[in-house]
């Protein structure tokens, strides 16, 4: 069977504005293995070198995203990704600097060519935010399918699965196991693990230690997680800001408590994502996580680091 035929098929399907938007980007699909990308690096800070969370893992053809920060559809053009879908994406928890980009990607990917619904994972809310999202651009995806564009009719739709945890996508290798984790007033927030082509993949999403996560990260190949200076905890001089302590050792997880975590779970590699520096700097969240009893590989991730 001629193998390229399909995929001429396939690309004369597609806008031709929609098949080569980063010529010199490498070629997809990249390979066999399970792959992070880790997209997006960022915070709500809006830092230019660093997009809104998002982090992809590549398996072959197929595409899983995890969180849809600010910038997502920018930085999946940039890693050479498919910029007309992707096989899913699972939302962490529904803060804006994990969603921002979401509507990005339902209709950008749609204005660049796919004509199924997006196939979304998250928390009880989703469909709600998303059904928001729709009608909020209504009249563009009017315009859009009713005028000289011709835009695939449905194609900006989505399906959204409202998630409590447990296994949410098991096919073809690829099995995607949602883990709540505690992430202050949010009732649901997930972490996710990917277990696919041999390989180990932990995403904490936003969360305070807690065991779950830690026996879910246990011996994996990456772990992908959020983490702040514990030394830079301080009251703001802003109206509530004598809570900012709270907030931080109860939202979200210190240099310190992740290299203990780590100390246990004991990943093969310990990737620094959403980095709430606070005016801290790199080294000081790696000798965080040193102090704390981790001594196995940590790197801070930067965006399109591929891990
Ligand atoms: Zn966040
Ligand atoms: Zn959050």
């Amino acid at each position: 069977m001629n193998r390229v035929l399909p995929a001429i098929l396939l690309a004369l399907a597609q806008p031709a504005w929609a098949q080569r938007v980063f010529p010199g980007g490498p070629a997809f699909p990249f390979s066999d293995s399970a792959i992070v990308i880790t997209l997006g690096t960022g915070t709500p800070v809006p830092n230019p070198e660093r997009s809104g969370p998002a982090t992809a893992v590549v398996v072959g053809r197929r595409v899983f995203l995890f969180d849809a920060g600010a910038g997502v559809m920018r930085r999946m053009a940039a890693a050479g990704l498919p910029i007309d879908g992707v096989t899913a994406a699972f939302i962490t928890h529904l803060h804006s600097d994990h969603t921002l980009g979401l509507p990005d990607l339902i209709l950008t990917s749609w204005v660049m060519g796919r004509s199924t619904p997006m196939r979304l994972f998250g928390p009880p809310g989703l469909r709600r935010m998303t059904d928001h999202f729709l009608a909020a651009w209504s009249e563009d995806t009017v315009v859009r399918v009713k005028g000289l564009e011709r835009g695939r009719p449905g194609g900006y739709r989505v399906e959204a699965h409202e998630i409590t945890g447990g296994v949410v996508h098991d096919s073809e290798g690829v099995r995607i196991t949602a883990i709540r984790v505690p992430h202050g007033e949010w009732e649901y927030s997930f972490a996710y693990r990917v277990d696919a082509a041999g390989r180990s993949i932990v995403i904490s999403g936003d969360t305070r230690p807690s065991e779950a996560l830690t026996r879910a990260a246990a011996d994996v190949d990456v772990l992908v997680h959020e983490v702040y200076p514990e030394t830079r905890i301080a009251v703001e001089n802003r109206p509530g800001g004598e809570l900012w302590p709270r907030y931080l050792r109860e939202v979200h997880t210190s240099d310190v408590e992740l290299g203990t975590l780590a100390a246990v779970a004991k990943p093969r590699v310990l990737l620094l994502a959403h980095i709430l520096f606070m005016g801290g700097s790199e080294q000081e969240v790696l000798d965080g996580i040193r102090r704390g009893g981790f001594t196995g590989p940590v790197v801070v991730a930067r965006d399109l680091g591929r891990y």
